[in-house]
């Protein structure tokens, strides 16, 4: 499933293809993903403002309104600028909407599985949607510090590692990341969040930032068959830590890496490192 750093570089590599480009035409191979697709031709003679992120979700911002998509479980963006395709031409495998822009420019929609969604929102007050609502800060915005941390801790028992990949307490921590912002702030996964000090809540915070930073750098790192914008597979040779290391020696004192489940998820961590 592509995650915040996959979505991130994908925001990336898309914005300067389609940024100030007018859309021309519009064709939806299937009427519905995840969910019934919006009516996108109203977007044909608009142009395309700016492309952001928030949470999982790419934000593409045109004249009078804003497009909106999630990329599912493996949902991805190709951009020809090389190949002219017209709106008739058949559709790639497992391609479900095209959108042409001028400049003979080409942002097509795949997603073999189906799981991405799509909408239609004001430009004004779309953060109020039931997507946005209730959605906590950006790890990466400055808000998200340990002092926030340690005010959305405070009286919690559960453990740790669920409040961090709670979204509403902040968005885009996931498994992987998770687990490798703990070992690195030393922190055990299972500690409950109010018996985590603020000194170790105020490291955490920085260890969630240069986990999900390094990533974004290497362009994203998910185990899964997301793709990049132009096609290539869009996970690189990665260090993971802690991650998918069970009976492995730690890098850090060469105790013998543990796993537990956490909500059903699988938590990777150091017994000796990690309290
Ligand atoms: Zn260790």
């Amino acid at each position: 499933m592509p995650e915040l750093p996959e979505v991130e570089t994908v925001c990336r590599g898309l914005a300067p293809h389609v940024i100030g480009r007018l859309v021309e035409a519009v064709t939806c191979f299937r009427p519905n993903l995840r969910y019934l697709l919006p009516d996108l031709a109203v977007l044909r003679g608009q142009r395309c403002r700016s492309v952001k992120r928030r949470a999982k979700y790419l934000l593409f911002e045109f004249d009078d309104v804003l497009l909106v998509w999630h990329l599912g479980m493996s949902g991805c963006f190709r951009v020809s600028d090389s190949v002219v395709l017209d709106s008739d031409a058949p559709p790639a495998r497992h391609e479900h909407v095209r959108l042409l822009f001028s400049g003979d420019v080409s942002l097509r929609y795949i997603d073999p599985r189906r799981f991405g969604y799509a909408g239609l929102l004001p430009k004004e007050g779309w953060q109020q949607h039931k997507w946005f609502k209730s959605l906590g800060p950006e790890p990466l915005d400055d808000a998200f510090d340990g002092a926030y941390l340690f005010s959305r801790c405070k009286g919690r028992k559960i453990a740790i590692k669920p409040l961090l990949m709670d979204a509403a307490v902040v968005v885009g921590v996931g498994n992987i990341y998770a687990c490798e912002s703990l070992f690195r702030a030393a922190i055990h996964p299972g500690r409950a969040a109010n018996k985590v000090s603020r000194r170790r809540l105020d490291l955490l915070a920085l260890t969630v930032q240069q986990v999900l930073g390094e990533a974004i750098a290497a362009g994203g790192s998910t185990i899964s068959d997301f793709a990049h914008v132009d096609g290539n597979p869009g996970y690189f040779a990665h260090d993971f830590r802690v991650y998918g290391r069970e009976g492995e020696a730690c890098l850090q004192c060469g105790s013998i890496i543990r796993r537990l489940l956490q909500s059903g998820r699988s938590t990777f961590y150091c017994p000796r490192c990690q309290r």
